[in-house]
């Protein structure tokens, strides 16, 4: 049996060990930010996806389409609307009629080019986007979850910070300010003699430092001088 107060110490060294996983916990709390990094990506492949620059053009194409249309009705209707007066402007206007339509032509032709490019297109569109809905569902409930998890570790820390001046306090000052110490260096300042190693670090440790341990002298590990916990219950 380990002394009373080394029990207590090891009571302390399980609080600051609870304090340290919930900060490391905390910190590594990803919130979804894997999904959104990745949405992000998604995002920005869709915008530069050539989908949407043909689309764009197709509409700009459909708009001048529309009134290339709009000037060839006029045309027709200033050639045979009765109000031309000479060979001349009639020439003109014919000139200025095949151009239009020349124009409408071409327009014509390149929304066909690219309607037939778009059908896989829109596809991989669509895949993308499918697949940038499910990252941003996955990222919004990772959020939501690691709400519900931070709140959680939020109350186990508070208790576990609660708790710890109370146990600090059944500490000879003396051997809290060591303890501490290591703590400080070591991030734990404590570890069980388990089957005749140190079980924060694994060295094989000495009959002598075992034999004192089990003498509930204060022994430490001689590679990582935390404070040794023999208990046989453990
Ligand atoms: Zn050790």
């Amino acid at each position: 049996m380990a002394s009373l107060e080394l029990t207590r110490l090891w009571k302390l060294h399980e609080t600051d060990e609870a304090i340290l996983g919930l900060q490391k916990r905390a910190a590594a709390l990803d919130g979804g930010k894997k999904f959104q990094e990745a949405a992000k990506i998604l995002s920005a492949q869709i915008a530069a996806h050539p989908y949407r620059k043909a689309h764009a053009e197709a509409l700009d194409l459909n708009l001048q389409l529309k009134s290339t249309e709009d000037k060839l009705k006029k045309l027709d209707k200033d050639l045979f609307g009765g109000s031309v007066t000479s060979t001349r402007e009639a020439d003109t206007l014919q000139k200025e009629i095949d151009a239009t339509k020349r124009q409408r032509d071409r327009l014509t032709d390149r929304l066909l080019e690219l309607e037939e490019g778009q059908g896989p297109q829109k596809a991989e569109m669509d895949d993308l986007q499918k697949k940038l809905d499910q990252y941003n569902a996955a990222a919004k409930k990772a959020h939501a979850e690691a709400l519900v998890q931070q709140k959680q570790m939020q109350t186990e820390y508070a208790d576990a910070t609660k708790k710890r001046p109370e146990l600090a306090k059944s500490i000879n000052p003396g051997l809290l300010a060591r303890y501490d110490g290591i703590r400080k260096k070591q991030g734990t300042g404590m570890a069980r003699i388990k089957g005749g190693s140190c079980s924060a670090c694994g060295m094989n440790l000495p009959e002598k430092t075992i034999l004192g341990a089990k003498e509930d002298k204060v022994v430490t590990c001689e590679a990582c001088h935390r404070i040794l916990y023999f208990h046989e219950g453990l």
